[in-house]
């Protein structure tokens, strides 16, 4: 793990570039709600396979037609994202389960997106919960130390 102090804006607008023509293709909306100078303080190449995972999973999730939606806040020394889509939602008697490696719904899933988010998050530093609904979407609450100022 190699922390280092980068915006939340700057890493999702460079995921968003190269999701984007996917996205649209599926007529996915994705509706970003960053405020400007979140600050973490963490591996940003895990940050990046995080943001990647998530979005890939709400995207096959919602498969067309639907919203992503991305949002920061920072709160004393945390930075909160959220990731949540308009697609199915996961049913309650598997949420306990979506982050083992190797648990899949799908027909050629791995299982492995979620596993490594977890793991990802963990190592640094992070929490991670899900907040789903069958038939109203899935939300991904996580929070990672902000930067902290030198000194
Ligand atoms: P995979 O995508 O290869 O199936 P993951 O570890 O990424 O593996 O996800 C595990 C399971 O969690 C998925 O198979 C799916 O059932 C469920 N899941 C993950 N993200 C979502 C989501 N955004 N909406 C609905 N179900 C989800
Ligand atoms: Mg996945």
């Amino acid at each position: 793990v190699q922390p280092q102090r980068f915006r939340i804006s700057e890493l999702i607008s460079h995921i968003v570039s190269i999701v984007s023509p996917e996205f649209e293709k599926r007529q996915i909306q994705l509706d970003l709600r960053l405020r400007e100078n979140d600050c973490i303080y963490a591996d940003r190449s895990h940050l990046k396979q995080i943001m990647f995972n998530l979005l890939l999973n709400g995207m096959e999730a919602i498969d067309t037609h639907g919203v992503i939606t991305i949002e920061s806040s920072s709160e004393n020394s945390l930075v909160k994202v959220v990731v949540s889509d308009t697609g199915p939602g996961i049913p309650e008697s598997i949420q306990n389960s979506i982050f083992e490696p190797f648990f899949s719904t799908k027909e050629k899933g791995t299982g492995l997106g979620l596993a490594l988010v977890y793991q990802y998050v963990r190592e640094n530093d992070g929490q991670i919960d899900v907040n789903s609904q069958p038939g109203q979407g899935t939300a991904f609450i996580m929070t990672f130390p902000a930067c902290r100022n030198e000194g």
